[in-house]
């Protein structure tokens, strides 16, 4: 049985008084729960807010991460952020290949791939996002894009590291827009990417948590989370507010 785990994206929002506000409120949230959380839970927020988590977050239900990562390990890399610096600051997760990230600064999967690594080499659980715009999906492309954009990923680690990931499903097109995959779309691209994985190793597909984002919300999770081969979700706008990020999580 594969655990549930949704993760909040906050991509570049909050501040420090919001960012108390919220996480003090999921935290209550997930303590007054009854009973144990079926779900793993995390927030992958901006870096500067990073020891912010630490000091709000340790000893908590709730783990956290970041958004992205430098391939390199230290230097003269103006403006980049270390595996090692989130390490630094207690992230467990960090989002690998988002597709801002591959829309807006031009990450290629051979990046992605660079990047992925040098998360694992720091210790770090890769969270690595793949999806195709709405153009490849009419163009009859989904599959080959997101077998693309895993396999590069999957050419440059071993079976051990694989084995060490996160996968999330993330449709281009259902980013933001409130328009969600319906289960059946969502399904038929996780088990796409499953059975691609079971090529790599069978017992390491079938231990994959392979996330779904892309406008979830409380009121689409739970469909969705009922799929054989959803295990969770990544989390963009639903995750800035304390009762719609724990409605989700109440919805594994
Ligand atoms: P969304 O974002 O939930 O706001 O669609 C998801 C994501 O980009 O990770």
């Amino acid at each position: 049985m594969r655990r549930k785990l949704v993760i909040g994206n906050w991509k570049m929002n909050g501040n420090r008084a919001g960012n108390t506000a919220l996480l003090s409120g999921i935290v209550a949230g997930l303590n007054d729960a009854v009973g144990k959380p079926c779900a793993d839970c995390a927030v992958c927020v901006p870096a500067p807010y990073l020891a912010q988590c630490q000091a709000e977050l340790e000893g908590t239900p709730v783990a956290w991460g970041a958004q992205d990562l430098s391939v390199h390990a230290a230097g003269a890399y103006t403006g980049e952020v270390s595996a090692q610096m989130l390490v630094d600051f207690g992230s467990t997760y960090v989002l690998c290949g988002h597709s801002e990230r591959r829309a807006y600064h031009a990450e290629s999967s051979e990046l992605v791939a660079q990047k992925t690594v040098a998360a694992l080499a720091a210790g770090l659980t890769p969270v690595v996002c793949v999806g195709e715009t709405l153009a490849q999906r009419e163009a009859g492309q989904t599959e080959a894009v997101i077998c693309g954009q895993l396999q590069a990923v999957l050419d440059v680690l071993t079976v051990e590291q694989v084995a060490k990931l996160v996968l999330a499903y993330e449709p281009v097109w259902a980013i933001g827009t409130g328009k969600t995959a319906t289960p059946e779309i969502a399904q038929a691209a996780h088990a796409f990417l499953r059975a691609r994985l079971a090529q790599k190793d069978a017992a390491v597909a079938q231990g994959m948590q392979i996330l779904y984002g892309g406008s979830m919300k409380p009121e689409n999770a739970k469909e969705l989370m009922a799929q054989p081969d959803i295990d969770g979700g990544l989390i963009g706008g639903a995750a800035l507010k304390a009762t719609d990020f724990l409605g989700i999580i109440q919805a594994v």
